[in-house]
Order: structure tokens, then sequence, then C-alpha cells
């Protein structure tokens, strides 16, 4: 990897947020889960971990965010880990080409999702993980503190409880699901725990390191754990390649070309094999759902270094 030089890496990401400050007024912060229409929008971070232990960042990197759809990573291994291939009969791998919360497509391919990170997708997840734990919610959060190695991570009841309150295209879905029957605990429960798990409150330095292992063959290098198979952190960066970035997805592969993935809380991660993880938050999103600021600065900096896969 071209830089090796720590301090130049910490001054490349100050340089960068700096010059992304104008990019705040081109987007607009989520609002149709009321409680992220609160955060202010001119806030900003950039945060990189990588393999051999070191954590670079920028801006508010310790100020925390909700996870959003970014928890689709996390559930999605969860769920890969103990249903093995089976899981792959319940939901596609294939690009969706539609918004990540559309009705339209289930009911055309009856009820079975085209990926696991667009919201349907991610409910059959949250289903298997209901089915398969008799507490999710902690069995979510015990991982992702494990993936952390950091006690201090938690769901955010005003952020869940919002998104209960004004959950109906995710009820939609998953009772559409329901009816072809590719969902198999109670709807309810299921959604409590899809918004709990995008509920979570994490920042962008814990992020950065929580997902390390999809960078070094499922293996978390602080811990040496065995997160997931080899085989299986190749799937889930395949994955991330194609759909992570909801219909922005092709544009991000061509100007960015690394597995990320972004949510509506304003973060994307940006996965890069071998070397680490990037994160970058700011709450302002474009019309796809991404972070301005993040796409911004995910891109510069994989400009800089010459990171894309492709
Ligand atoms: N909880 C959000 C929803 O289901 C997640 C959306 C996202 O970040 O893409 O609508």
């Amino acid at each position: 990897m071209p830089i090796t030089n720590t301090t130049d890496l910490s001054a490349l990401l100050q340089h960068m947020l700096a010059q992304c400050q104008p990019l705040y007024r081109s987007g607009k912060v989520a609002d149709y889960i009321p409680a992220l229409a609160q955060v202010a929008p001119q806030q900003a971070a950039v945060a990189v971990a990588t393999l051999d232990g070191r954590l670079h960042s920028a801006g508010a990197a310790q100020q925390s965010f909700s996870l959003q759809s970014i928890s689709k990573i996390f559930g999605l291994v969860m769920a890969m880990n103990r249903l093995g291939d089976e899981l792959w009969q319940r939901v596609n791998m294939e690009p969706s080409g539609q918004p990540f919360n559309s009705i339209v497509q289930l009911e055309w391919e009856q009820g079975i999702p085209r990926n696991p990170v667009i919201n349907a997708g991610a409910i059959v997840v949250a289903d298997v993980l209901v089915s398969h734990y008799s507490a999710s919610k902690t069995a979510f959060l015990t991982f992702l503190r494990r993936l952390t190695a950091e006690e201090a991570i938690y769901a955010d009841q005003q952020v869940y409880l919002s998104e209960l309150e004004h959950g109906n295209r995710n009820a939609a879905l998953a009772y559409l699901m329901k009816s072809f029957g590719n969902i198999e605990a109670e709807v309810p429960q299921v959604l409590e725990h899809y918004f709990h798990q995008c509920a979570t409150a994490i920042n962008c330095e814990q992020l950065a390191r929580s997902l390390l292992f999809l960078a070094n063959r499922g293996v978390q290098p602080h811990s040496n754990e065995q997160v997931c198979s080899r085989r299986d952190a190749h799937r889930v960066n395949a994955i991330l390649s194609t759909s992570g970035m909801y219909d922005q997805s092709g544009e991000f592969a061509f100007k960015v070309g690394l597995p990320a993935k972004s949510g509506v809380g304003g973060a994307i991660v940006a996965i890069v094999p071998q070397f680490g993880v990037i994160t970058a938050w700011s709450p302002p999103l474009n019309r796809f759902g991404n972070s301005v600021v993040a796409m911004q600065l995910i891109q510069q900096l994989a400009d800089e270094l010459g990171l894309s896969l492709f």
C-alpha cells in the first residue's frame, strides 16, 4: 500500500475533511425516520483502521451516529454463520436496480429479495436471527461489542421507537414475504429485531475497527478470532461491491472500486482487502440515500491512495 507514513495519512484526512465543508448544503438529512431528522447536519468524520492495528481519524470520529443499513452487514454475517448455504435459498445475491425499500420487485419475484442489503433481504436475515437466537437483539449487540472490543455499544431507544412507529413500509415488505412463506417468525418480532439493529449507535472509529475481518479473510486482527469463513468474507465483499451503495452502487464501483455499504444515518464504510477499513460520516444525504460528504471523502481517499480493486 502506498501510504506507510502515518503522519501523512492523518494530515491527508484532516485536509480532505476541511475541503468538504461546502458540500454539507448539497444534501438533506433523512427525515422519514423522525428521530434522524433531529441530527445536526454540519458534522463530519473520517477514520481509517488498518490490519496492523493502527487507527487514523479526523473530525468528529468519536461522535456516535445511527448505524442504520450498515447493520445489515453484521446481521448477514451472523445469519451466514448460523444457516450456511441454506440462506441463499431465501435471499438472492443480485443487484436490485430499485430503491432500498421498494416493494414492486418483491411481488414479481415471489417474496425472494434480490439481495441481503436491501430492506426486504435484511428483514429475511432478521427473521433468521429471531428464529435461531433466543434473544436476537442481545446477540446482535454482543456480536458488535466483540468486534469493536468495546462494551459501550447500544441501540438508541429514541431512534428504535421512532422506526417502530414509522415502519409501515418495512411492515408491508415483511407481510408480503410472509404471504409467500419466506418469513418464519411473527412479523412484529422480526421488525423489532430489524429496527433495533438499525438503531445501534456507533462512531467512525468503532465502525472501522469492527469490520477489519472483512479485509482480512474473515479473521479479526486484534483478537485473532475467525469471525466468518474466508469464503463468506469474500461473498459479503462481493455483495457489498454490487449492491452496498443503494441504487448508486454501479457509480460507486466505477468511481471508487471498493466493497462498501452506506446507511441513512449518513455513514459509509469501505473495505480495502489486505489493508483495512475506511469509514466516513456526515448526515446530509443525496437523492439515493448516500451521504454527500462521506462519498466525497471516500472517493478522494481511494483516489489519492490508489485503492480501487478494479
Ligand atoms: N432503518 C432504515 C429503514 O429500514 C434503514 C435504511 C437504510 O439505512 O438504508 O428504512
